[in-house]
């Protein structure tokens, strides 16, 4: 199945601190967001990636381009002011023809050839998007009022968290996105959007520990470690 990969890159990383884009930022040599690409260009049916930057760093986003993948179809655009739109403004650009959008956060860039091939596999006929998610280890509290007491432990039995990368029906994600900016409909990830406009149905594949979204300094940290190692 031909894919391409879409990749929300346009947050500031103003948790990070950091006064370069979060995604910019260098990871055992290599910029943060490279990582995560060459993970998925390695498939022979990912047939292009789009890239949303942030709109003053899009220069620097097409210098490490080619620089970083001089022979493969890889092209940055200026991403918006919510991952939602980075999103979207990226969908819009797809150059070539593909049935299927892998959507991956730049702030992932652990990611595996594992994780990616699961999620590929999980969209067969009948399903619209896919998307990996693991359990939570934590205890959940839905809290209220100020200074904030206890209303209520969440089972936590049958919640997962979720990851990217999510992979999702090209027209499908089309027809999403064009309806969320329609209504105004916002969410934190883009299988929300279906769910919500009940566009088809949407599961759930095994997602990896290790795979984990870079936000804080430790986050950085741990995961420079990591990459070290590769
Ligand atoms: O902010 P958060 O960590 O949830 O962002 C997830 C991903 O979405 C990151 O890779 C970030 O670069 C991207 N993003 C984006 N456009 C925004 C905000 C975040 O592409 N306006």
């Amino acid at each position: 199945m031909r894919f391409a990969l879409l990749m929300p890159a346009a947050g500031s990383g103003v948790r990070l601190g950091a006064g370069t884009p979060k995604a910019l930022l260098e990871m055992a040599g290599v910029p943060m967001f490279v990582w995560a690409v060459r993970s998925f260009v390695a498939f022979a049916d990912c047939v292009e990636a789009v890239i949303a930057a942030p709109p003053d760093s899009v220069n620097a986003f097409q210098e490490r381009v080619g620089k970083f993948f001089p022979k493969t179809n890889v092209q940055v655009v200026s991403g918006g002011s919510t991952r939602q739109q980075s999103v979207s403004l990226a969908l819009r650009e797809l150059r070539t023809d593909c049935e299927a959008v892998a959507i991956h956060d730049a702030a992932r860039p652990l990611v595996s050839f594992e994780l990616i091939q699961r999620v590929l596999d999980g969209l067969t006929d009948d399903v619209a998007a896919v998307v990996p998610g693991i359990p939570v280890a934590d205890t959940l509290k839905r809290i209220g009022g100020r200074p904030p007491s206890i209303v209520a432990t969440i089972d936590r039995q049958d919640l997962l968290a979720i990851q990217t990368p999510q992979v999702v029906r090209r027209e499908i994600g089309v027809e999403a996105h064009r309806m969320a900016e329609e209504t105004q409909f916002a969410a934190t990830d883009d299988v929300a959007l279906i769910e919500h406009f009940d566009l088809g149905e949407t599961r759930v594949v095994e997602g990896d520990p290790r795979n984990f979204k870079i936000t804080t300094q430790e986050d950085l940290d741990r995961a420079r470690v990591l990459l070290e190692r590769r």
